[in-house]
């Protein structure tokens, strides 16, 4: 029998490479802050780091006329990527590859956009910020969804939640001051509606999670991971 952590894992990354996204955010966001970015060059080198299966890289392929590499140290979610570019005919537009964010063995001044929908946090807010820096050319654009804390008191169980995965998660002001320290100037901000967590991210979470459900309807141990 395999080790309840194994079986975690193997129960966790089933579920997560199957949804449409990794987490929360849309193409109407994406849209929104795309247009933020109003000196993009035609044909812009676009870099998306920690893509996952990549939902919203194809979202920026259509919302923008750039080449984009996208980044993920998860091979079967940058597997899946490749199985849809080749689908969609995007292969002369998105290059996935499977590489480490912390090191991604880019020169300096690379692209004209960074884009990365909640996967920064991963390598530390500080970390990723110096390497965005160094790999934008001048002019070049930012754009990034990270976890903030919004209420002083959550619940006790979201707390727990999120601390367990981003124990260094803070406020907005405290990114705000992170992306200053780093030498960027803010062009704008906004939160992500509801929708974007609910509609586009919890919602296949759920219908996927009943889906493992009923395949591992005799499997107590993988009941209890997804429950
Ligand atoms: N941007 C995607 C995925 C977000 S989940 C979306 O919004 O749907 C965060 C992603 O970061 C995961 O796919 C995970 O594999 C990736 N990741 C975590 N650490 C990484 C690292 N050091 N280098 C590259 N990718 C990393």
């Amino acid at each position: 029998m395999s080790e309840p952590s194994s079986h975690f894992r193997a129960i966790f990354f089933e579920l997560y490479e199957s949804l449409p996204r990794q987490g929360p955010g849309n193409r109407d966001c994406a849209a929104k802050a795309i247009a933020l970015c109003r000196d993009l060059p035609p044909g812009a080198a676009i870099l998306d780091l920690g893509c996952g299966v990549g939902g919203q890289t194809q979202h920026l392929a259509e919302l923008t006329a750039g080449n984009i590499v996208a980044m993920d140290s998860h091979a079967p979610s940058i597997d899946r990527l490749h199985a849809a570019v080749a689908e969609r005919g995007l292969a002369e537009r998105i290059r996935p590859v499977v590489g480490n964010m912390a090191d991604p063995g880019f020169p300096p001044a690379s692209f004209d956009l960074i884009w990365s929908e909640g996967a920064l946090y991963n390598i530390g807010m500080n970390n990723a910020l110096a390497l965005c820096r160094r790999l934008l050319r001048v002019g070049g654009y930012l754009a990034f969804t990270d976890a903030v804390w919004r209420k002083d008191a959550p619940p006790a169980e979201i707390k727990e939640g999120f601390e367990m995965d981003y124990p260094t998660m803070g406020r907005i002001p405290d990114i705000l001051a992170a992306i200053r320290n780093h030498g960027f100037s803010l062009i704008g901000h906004f939160t992500l509606p509801d929708k974007a967590w609910w509609t586009d991210f919890y919602t296949p979470m759920e219908t996927g999670i009943e889906k493992l459900r009923s395949k591992y309807a005799d499997d107590n141990e993988a009941l209890a991971v997804l429950a």
